[in-house]
């Protein structure tokens, strides 16, 4: 971690970080339910989920595997719709907003950082050249992504994994997201990867004041970067609550099974 990264971090108290979870509502759930067939059989994946992201949170969300947790994070962008209750980004009901605004407000990013063809410039320039604008300056952009300036013209598909990961993050940043939509983005990553990743992420979090919903199933990675963190088990929000109590004084019985690694879907 470079100096600045660290005293950045160092000037932000676990105190601060907590205050700004109780501020505005940023991302709110309200009774979300979605169903899927299934062999002709509609399966409830959501149920009836209502909870608040409140601006400038990082909220973890854990569960098992197959418990719902990227289908929750596909109602915040349109990706899929809820069959009843509402999803309000900012204020405003999901399906009241228009579509590429949503998309360009609410940033998204997966375990599989695809690259389209082309160099890594291309791809940085994707977001803003549909808007018919430019990358102010792309080789300032791609330091702050914590990546060589030379990397500028390389071709996209020839990086790490771990650069692979920046460059998509780094797309959806040039949208200037305000919302991030996190899934498993270092699950793919070798440790030493994953952990400079994450505490990138947690730094532009911090400076540009994002909420981010985080899916991982690295629970001292939720236990580290979250403000709050969420259980999901088989489509419902179990325990909602800050990180720390969620971790040390678990309310439900399901997250004290889930945290002694007994539900699955969780590494430690
Ligand atoms: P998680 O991210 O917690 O692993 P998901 O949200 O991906 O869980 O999936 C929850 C359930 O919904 C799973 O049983 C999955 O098979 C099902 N599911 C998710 N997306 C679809 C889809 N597009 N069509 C049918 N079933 C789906
Ligand atoms: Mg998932």
């Amino acid at each position: 971690m470079d100096e600045q990264v660290q005293e950045q971090l160092l000037e932000t108290t676990p105190d601060e970080r907590k205050t700004a979870a109780e501020g505005e509502a940023e991302v709110v759930f309200r009774a979300v339910s979605k169903s899927f067939a299934r062999d002709g059989q509609k399966v409830e994946v959501l149920h009836g989920v209502s909870a608040t992201v409140h601006k400038g949170a990082v909220v973890t969300l854990v569960g098992p595997s197959g418990s719902g947790k990227s289908t929750l994070l596909s109602v915040c962008n349109l990706m899929s719709t809820p069959d009843s209750g509402e999803v309000f980004i900012s204020g405003r009901e999901v399906r009241q907003w228009n579509v590429r605004e949503l998309r360009r407000y609410v940033g998204l990013a997966f375990q599989s950082a695809t690259m389209f063809p082309g160099t890594v410039r291309d791809n940085l320039e994707l977001g803003p050249k549909l808007r018919g604008d430019l990358l102010a300056d792309p080789r300032a952009y791609l330091r702050r992504l914590g990546l060589g300036v030379d990397l500028l013209t390389a071709n996209a598909d020839d990086l790490s994994g771990g650069q692979k990961q920046r460059v998509a993050l780094g797309r959806v940043l040039a949208n200037e997201s305000k919302v991030l939509l996190l899934d498993e983005v270092t699950s793919a990553l070798d440790p030493a990867a994953a952990k400079d990743i994450e505490e990138w992420i947690v730094q532009l979090q911090r400076e540009q004041g994002l909420t981010l919903l985080w899916v991982t199933h690295n629970l001292e990675q939720a236990r580290r970067v979250g403000t709050e963190t969420w259980l999901m088990v088989n489509g419902g929000l179990v325990e909602a609550g800050p990180t720390e109590e969620f971790f040390e004084h678990p309310q439900h019985e399901l997250t004290r099974r889930f945290l002694n690694g007994e539900l699955g879907g969780a590494e430690k």
